[in-house]
């Protein structure tokens, strides 16, 4: 009895020591963090503006596609805010960038027997070649990938329009792998089809919809084979025309497009900073892209993670919060149809040699953010997870391997730097996604709140914490 008593004592006794000892273990999260994050939430839900901001972006400036009036307002705009927040350093970086303009007409139709026509609803592909004034109209082959093309041969596609109508897989609940995993049909179907003869090429639009919203985007022409007109059908429309195809082989599909491309025109990122207080030549990168696609605002895209990447700097300065390195938000330009701006970012960042602690990127909307993925080694993984408990589950409930984003992707590439991107509930990005949908009131305040949060609680922790 009394052996076991001396036991039970002394394990006690241990146990006190060991609570009160001060430090916490490792894997413990720090009480601070976490208060320090809940601010941050509170900040961003009660008094965040990015919801302002974005208002201004989408409703008094509008598209902003590389190269456009909108563009350029855009950038003014962005140097303007900043500078007016008061960051420690705001400037430009000047870039060339591509200009292309969708024109005034687009037209598809399916020409029936015994002369009738079926318009289908659709948007020229980025990037693409005008059909001649008249038109061009052509018998069309459908296909379900570039494989089948190769596999026609020119035999088959010779003097065709080539239809790519292989559909958006609706069984990931993550959309971007089915968005993903049928994008290769727009951005090089136009080239594969053109390499066998074909004419020009429609596709079903890259989207989860079932509606007849068409969706652009960009398309990479290849240098060795003529640039054929591209254009992406609403969902509906594709789906028109393959019943069609199915009662006539031998239709004809009239398209008619005045796209056209301009000389480079010379644009502009847009950088602004808080200046670390005990590390200021290493940099904690956040950005988006300032660019958007023309048919609508831009709002999800990217217009919510340049808002975002403003407010994480804002949220940190009226939190008093003084960082140790330098913070800097990036309003990338180009990312949509070249990704210039990314490009000239790190050449010029390798030219000023300077060290990127990480770079983290939001181009997946205003929604609630849930994840983020990380492209870095497995401790700087394991890290970052430990951060996971700050975190309100309905927030960020994840961080998974491998992620970064279009604009950051050559900091990794070129110097290795670790890059992060944010992930959000993707259910609705991709029926909004490159169409016309994509408008300031399609953008929740909370969720657009929550994501600037996020990108802020995350930024704090790895400036606090290092990696
Ligand atoms: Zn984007």
């Amino acid at each position: 009895m009394k052996r076991s008593h001396t036991y039970l004592a002394l394990l006690l006794f241990g146990a006190v020591l060991l609570n009160a000892l001060p430090f916490h273990r490792d894997e413990d999260p720090d009480p601070d963090d976490t208060k320090m994050v809940k601010a941050i939430f509170d900040y961003v839900l009660v008094k965040g503006e990015s919801y302002q901001l974005l208002d201004h972006l989408c409703n008094q400036i509008g598209p902003r596609l590389s190269g456009s009036d909108g563009a350029a307002r855009a950038v003014e705009w962005g140097k303007k805010v900043m500078e007016e927040d008061g960051f420690d350093r705001v400037y430009l970086q000047e870039v060339m960038v591509p200009h292309w303009e969708r024109g005034g007409q687009e037209i598809a139709k399916i020409m029936l027997k015994g002369g009738g026509e079926d318009p289908l609803n659709v948007l020229a592909i980025g990037g693409s070649v005008a059909t001649d004034p008249d038109g061009l109209t052509a018998e069309v082959v459908e296909v379900q990938s570039l494989d089948e093309v190769a596999e026609l041969g020119e035999e088959k596609i010779k003097g065709k329009i080539v239809f790519y109508n292989r559909a958006f897989d609706q069984r990931n609940i993550n959309t971007g792998a089915s968005y993903g995993g049928a994008v290769d049909q727009r951005v090089a179907g136009p080239s594969q089809a053109a390499k066998y003869g074909a004419l020009g090429v429609v596709i079903r639009s890259v989207s989860s919809s079932f509606d007849d919203e068409p969706h652009t985007g960009t398309l990479r022409y290849k240098d060795d084979v003529a640039r054929i007109p591209a254009a992406a059908l609403g969902v509906q429309s594709a789906m028109r025309l393959t019943a069609a195809l199915h009662k006539n082989r031998s239709l004809k599909l009239y398209l008619n497009m005045s796209c056209r491309w301009l000389p480079d025109v010379k644009s502009y990122n847009v950088v602004g900073e808080l200046t670390g207080s005990e590390h200021p030549d290493e940099i904690i990168l956040v950005g988006g892209h300032l660019d958007s696609w023309d048919v609508a605002q831009g709002a999800h895209d990217d217009g919510a993670g340049s808002v975002q990447s403003i407010g994480v700097l804002r949220t940190l300065q009226q939190l008093n919060y003084k960082p140790k390195h330098t913070i800097r938000a990036v309003l990338f330009m180009n990312e949509e149809n070249g990704s210039r701006g990314g490009k000239k970012y790190a050449e010029l960042a390798g030219k000023k040699n300077e060290k990127h602690i990480i770079a983290i990127e939001t181009d997946a909307g205003g929604f609630v953010p849930r994840g983020f993925g990380v492209t870095a080694s497995d401790a700087t993984l394991a890290k970052m997870r430990s951060w996971l408990p700050h975190f309100d589950i309905n927030t960020i409930s994840y961080i998974n391997k491998g992620g970064g984003g279009a604009d950051i992707r050559p900091l990794n590439a070129m110097y290795g730097v670790p890059t992060v991107g944010l992930r959000t509930d993707s259910q609705r990005y991709f029926y909004i996604h490159h169409s016309r949908l994509d408008v300031f009131s399609a953008v929740y305040r909370r969720e657009l709140e929550l994501g600037t949060g996020a990108l802020a609680a995350l930024i704090y922790l790895v400036d606090k914490n290092g990696l």
